[in-house]
């Protein structure tokens, strides 16, 4: 639910203009209907789930202006336990949304992995060291933070609760109904707190965040989870360690023969966590219930003798057997209703894969709801979150199989080699999406690292509004837009190019034109939902011509033969995304940006790299100069590929 004192910010508006209690006039509030058994409530969207999806979901829902109700069943948030690992790639999207900050300052970060062993006739030894994430993967954050679940989804709780929306506690999802012909045509059940109150919500989408065990999967037709179980139970325990042990400041993989595996994960508040193998074959063998916390922790010991291992306080004890399966389904026919993280796929925790993923999968679906919702998007633009996440899901999968196969037999070098072919997978960064209407294949050989279905690889660049230098793939904040970049050698020589583009942009000839203009009225009547310290940000500074693309300019030429003044109306109106690509020293591989996406442009050559509002890139092409006929091309290019899936009207 809202507050009604909340401030908002459109594209195009300025923060002054903004009136803060225009949010009534869009949304319809919660409203008591038969007394207070049956109270309907309408929402864009039904988020069933305050885990890291369901969150994750919400709070870009919520940033972009959409009604989002979120239920739980629980009375809080997880509080200890569960995952604790971030991805290079969970932490870029965090960068995105401006929420990393608070993550980054009370982390552990891990940057090698180290492999110990035993055998019958050797003692416990190391048999080598790797660094967890080598240089053949280009990330801006080469390493796992280690924080727990519970300050991820604290992280989205503040953001939402700053936005004046909360999550509703206490309330479970029972099932849901369709209702067509209604404006909001699925009618969700759910029962709340202890009196477990029956309440009824009318909503226009419904997701289940709801995980492994998810009731909307069960309401979904056709969704069942597929995959198997191992016979392997593992048990997990935190706390505060007394050890002699060397390596216990870096992810370590122990294999005793006798006893089984420990993995070692450090952790924030100087944690360690153990994931200990309970081999059934082994002489200690028992029923799940017989795996008592003192049960594991000698195990534990075993494994790790002749090395001391004494708990001063343990925080969560637990216990998991793996099953690998992914839904048969993540969507209804009718892309109404959807399921995302746990409730959609499960598997080892040990690869620190489920929460990222999860977070992913919302990540992927939140910007085509709210275009959704905003009848911007045709059905093939909802159609898109099943086809990419659940190949995304099934990858995973056939990792964590070979993953846990190689954990279960103490093979470090088959871990190690699995750990090199799937490292960039693991990062997230090489999560990647096959061709469809979003990501559509290159006329043109691409000789850069930039790819249709790809994320966008790290690149620095001076910003030219402030000289500031920064990672261009993170700049522009992710208020739920495109980005249009155009890179260009000569601004002045390529103005023909950018006139003729920018000039169509403006106007009703061109379809971007015409969904700019769809959107702007959008989002002047349902703004984004604005936080206080958005007034620092300025987040509208992003998006100063449009709420549907924000406009960007990289050229290499000296930072003293162009001015602002001289780049067309709307490039100079999106003057906080000119950038100057004139610090190859500054990059992870010292490269300049135009050589590391694009391979490098020839002296006339102009390129447009359209990029996704989650950072995936959609669209590339380069024409072999800046004339006005390139421009009108460039026009028709992106008029096609933007019309197979937005919707102008
Ligand atoms: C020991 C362990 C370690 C792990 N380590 C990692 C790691 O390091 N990195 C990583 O990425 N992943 C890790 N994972 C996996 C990770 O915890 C999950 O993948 C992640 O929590 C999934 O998030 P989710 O939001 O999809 O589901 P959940 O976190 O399960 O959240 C689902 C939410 O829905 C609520 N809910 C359920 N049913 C209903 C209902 N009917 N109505 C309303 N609300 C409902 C639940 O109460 C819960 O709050 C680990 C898991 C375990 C068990």
């Amino acid at each position: 639910m809202r507050s009604s004192s909340s401030t908002k910010s459109s594209p195009g508006l300025r923060a002054e203009s903004i009136r803060s209690d225009s949010i009534d006039i869009i949304h319809t509030d919660t409203a008591a209907v038969n007394g207070d058994e049956f109270r309907p409530s309408f929402s864009d969207v039904v988020v069933v789930g305050a885990g890291p999806s369901g969150l994750m979901l919400a709070d870009n829902l919520v940033r972009f202006g959409i009604k989002v109700g979120i239920l739980d069943n629980r009375p809080d948030r997880t509080s200890t336990g569960r995952a604790d690992g971030i991805q290079p790639k969970t932490i870029e999207t965090l960068r995105q949304m401006r929420l990393a900050d608070p993550v980054l300052r009370k982390g552990v970060r891990i940057y090698d992995i180290a492999f110990w062993r035993s055998t019958f006739k050797e003692t416990l030894h190391r048999t080598g060291r790797e660094i967890h994430y080598p240089p053949v993967v280009d990330l801006l954050d080469p390493y796992i933070l280690l924080v727990h679940q519970g300050m991820i989804e604290s992280l989205f709780v503040n953001d939402l609760k700053e936005r004046g929306v909360k999550v509703e506690r206490n309330t479970a999802f029972v099932d849901y109904e369709n209702a067509p012909g209604r404006s909001c045509p699925l009618e969700v059940t759910c029962k709340a707190n202890v009196d477990q109150a029956r309440r009824s919500l009318a909503t226009k989408y419904l997701v289940g965040c709801d995980g492994a065990h998810s009731q909307v999967r069960k309401c979904l037709p056709d969704s069942r989870p597929v995959g198997s179980s191992y016979d392997a139970i593992w048990g997990v325990l935190d706390g505060q360690l007394d050890t002699d042990f060397p390596d216990i400041w870096s992810k370590v993989i122990v294999y005793s023969e006798e006893s089984g595996s420990v993995l070692i994960i450090p952790r924030e508040r100087n944690l360690t966590r153990l994931y200990i193998e309970l081999k059934p074959d082994t002489k200690d063998g028992q029923a799940q219930e017989e795996h008592t916390k003192e049960f594991v922790m000698r195990r534990a010991q075993e494994i790790m003798g002749p090395y001391r291992l004494r708990w001063r306080t343990v925080e969560w004890f637990g216990r998991y057997q793996i099953g690998q399966r992914v839904a048969t389904r993540f969507s209804d026919e009718a892309n109404r209703v959807f399921i995302a993280g746990d409730a959609s796929h499960t598997h080892s925790p040990k690869a620190a894969q489920g929460m990222n993923t999860g977070m992913h999968d919302s990540w992927n679906l939140a910007w085509k709801l709210n275009f959704a919702v905003r009848g911007l998007a045709k059905s093939s633009l909802l159609a898109t979150y099943e086809q990419e996440r659940k190949k995304i899901a099934e990858d995973l999968i056939n990792f964590d199989y070979e993953h846990a196969n190689a954990f279960a037999v103490g093979d470090s070098e088959a871990l190690a080699q699995n750990f090199k072919t799937n490292v960039a997978f693991i990062s997230g960064v090489g999560a990647t999406y096959g061709y469809n209407v979003l990501n559509v294949p290159t006329k043109q050989l691409s000789l850069g690292n930039i790819k249709p279905g790809c994320l966008l690889p790290p690149a620095k660049v001076t910003r030219f509004i402030d000289s500031n230098p920064v990672d261009i793939q993170n700049d522009i904040p992710a208020l739920g837009q495109f980005r249009i970049y155009f890179f260009v050698h000569d601004v002045h020589e390529a103005k023909p190019f950018l006139d003729s583009i920018c000039t169509l942009h403006q106007s009703s000839s061109s379809f971007v034109g015409r969904v700019t203009s769809a959107g702007n009225a959008s989002y002047t009547l349902q703004p984004p939902l604005a936080a206080p310290h958005d007034e620092f940000v300025r987040p509208e500074r992003y998006t100063p011509t449009s709420g549907i693309f924000t406009y960007s300019l990289v050229t290499d030429m000296p930072r003293n033969d162009v001015e602002i003044a001289d780049l067309p109306p709307v490039l100079r109106d999106s003057r906080w995304t000119f950038y100057l690509d004139d610090i190859p020293k500054m990059d992870t591989r010292k490269q300049k940006c135009i050589d590391k996406w694009l391979g490098g442009l020839s002296r006339q050559e102009v390129a447009i790299v359209n990029v996704r509002p989650d950072g995936y890139v959609g669209a590339v092409r380069r024409w072999p100069q800046g004339s006005r006929e390139n421009g009108m091309s460039a026009v028709q290019w992106m008029d096609d590929y933007y019309e197979s899936f937005l919707l102008d009207a």
